[in-house]
């Protein structure tokens, strides 16, 4: 009997990005591990928009994570927004002050400056020196009275503070090391450590997964949660991702955001599957999968804690994988916007045609969406860009000459007598034709394609010849062999 999956109303994960920036690869493998993780347990997944930073935050960057998110095929149950959120925030702060867990502090942004470079000078670690903890209530009513700007500072006690991290097992701190630190701004929205606790527990998260880089963070939310009396969730770190040479991943390593991922020419399958890999693989040792189908098989604890190394050439096998699995159909239209022609007018029936065989000649051998670009380029105009230096030599031969004259006398005849269109068949008949004509001169294999080929590509290497001839028609053949007579004559006067 089938048993129908129960959703785990206990299970609850969250993915809580800040909108300061484009959806950043690391950040869309956190999401997708959370997505991942919730689903193979049945639960939650919420969305939580981190924009208390009113400064860096902005909607622009908030609406492209979401559109990446989707792109990407991930999916939530509930949505937040912090900025919505303040006077949560403020109510859960005040509580802290009525128990004296925390404190408002007057201190100037100078003197937390000036602080700050005293100590740097002295060497010593940087942290607020306890000035305002224990301000007695006149002076806290004076500073009121006079309108003083204030934050609210938590008000950190000895503790040894230890969790069990679901990846990377137990990790202690000592609070010695934590300095009072800031609740509420002196504008009213919180500080990162306090929003996130108070919408932990708020949104009844059971499961924190996030990059290692809040590892420290982990300390200072698990003493607000002792304070506030809630309960802790279970936390787990992911380990940072690597550029090839051992360094963070940054600018240096190519695209940094899934939208110019997208703009590259991934397929949404290509990334999802290639970021589930970086620390986990299925235990089954499948490298290509399908999202939805391998949440069931995700396990949280077989994360791997060690760094993963992001691979450029992997994804890329996998995303011409991809490429492989679509129809021709599906890829004419994923190829739209890279087309020359897409860009700016609708593709019309002949040039669909065209981009079918053009498709069906390269789809072996791509591996971004992109390369059909710069590929296309050479397809869609009538004109040769540029002669390759190998191309131009290989037309220097006395016999190549000979070569082109015939095959722009069949090519002619064809157009007179039937039109653009061209068939592989015909292209084929033609090239054998040639080479049956000029056996006596003893011209065969290279020496009777590559002057061909070269003729109307401007290069040596490609698809097929007759599929090349077939895409480009032959009204386009007659033109760029024109062409290349003229290149040659110019050549020889060199
Ligand atoms: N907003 C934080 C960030 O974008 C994530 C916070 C968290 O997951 O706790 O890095």
């Amino acid at each position: 009997m089938e048993t129908e999956k129960k959703y785990n109303k206990d299970i609850r994960f969250r993915f809580a990005p800040s909108p300061t920036g484009g959806l950043h690869i690391g950040t869309a493998r956190t999401a997708l591990f959370n997505w991942l993780a919730a689903r193979s347990m049945g639960g939650k997944l919420v969305l939580r928009i981190e924009d208390t930073d009113l400064k860096r935050s902005n909607r622009d960057f908030e609406n492209s994570i979401i559109n990446d998110l989707k792109w990407m095929g991930l999916d939530w149950d509930e949505f937040y927004r912090q900025s919505e959120r303040l006077e949560i925030y403020l109510r859960e702060a005040e509580k802290l002050i009525d128990e004296k867990k925390a404190y408002r502090c007057f201190c100037s942004s100078e003197r937390l400056e000036n602080l700050k470079g005293l100590l740097i000078s002295e060497g010593k670690p940087t942290g607020y020196d306890n000035k305002c903890r224990d301000l007695n209530e006149s002076e806290i009513e004076e500073n009121l009275k006079e309108k003083k700007p204030y934050t609210i500072r938590y008000r950190v006690e000895p503790d040894e503070i230890a969790f069990n991290d679901l990846i990377r097992g137990e990790i202690k701190f000592s609070s010695d090391v934590i300095s009072d630190f800031v609740l509420i701004k002196s504008d009213g929205t919180p500080s990162y450590n306090f929003a996130v606790v108070v919408d932990d527990n708020d949104m009844n998260i059971s499961h924190v997964l996030r990059g290692e880089d809040h590892i420290t963070n982990t300390a200072r939310q698990i003493m607000l949660f002792k304070s506030l009396g809630y309960d802790i969730p279970e936390f787990a770190h992911l380990s940072m991702i690597l550029g090839k040479d051992g360094s963070k991943l940054s600018k240096r390593h190519g695209a940094t955001t899934i939208t110019q991922y997208r703009e590259e020419g991934y397929l949404k399958e290509a990334i999802g599957n290639y970021l589930s890999l970086l620390s986990w693989a299925p235990k089954s040792g499948e490298e290509l999968f399908a999202l939805e189908n391998i949440f069931e098989k995700f396990r949280l604890q077989d994360v791997s804690k060690n760094p993963a190394i992001f691979d450029i050439d992997k994804l890329n096998w996998i995303n011409g994988n991809y490429i492989r699995m679509k129809s021709s159909s599906e890829l004419i239209k994923l190829l739209d916007p890279f087309l020359p022609s897409g860009k700016d007018k609708k593709l019309s029936e002949a040039d669909n045609l065209k981009v079918l065989k053009f498709i069906d000649a390269f789809k072996d051998k791509i591996k971004t969406l992109k390369e059909f670009d710069c590929l296309a380029e050479d397809f869609f105009m009538n004109e040769i860009a540029s002669y390759e230096d190998e191309a131009a030599e290989i037309m220097k031969a006395e016999t190549a000459g000979m070569v082109i004259e015939r095959f722009e006398s069949k090519i002619y005849r064809h157009n007179k007598e039937s039109g653009n269109e061209i068939s592989e068949e015909e292209a084929k008949e033609f090239i054998n034709e040639i080479s049956q004509e000029l056996k006596e001169f003893n011209i065969k294999g290279r020496m009777l394609y590559m002057p061909i080929r070269a003729s109307i590509t401007g290069n040596v290497h490609g698809p097929e010849l007759p599929k090349i001839i077939s895409i480009l028609g032959t009204d386009v053949c007659l033109k760029r062999i024109k062409q290349t007579k003229i290149f040659i004559e110019n050549n020889k006067k060199i």
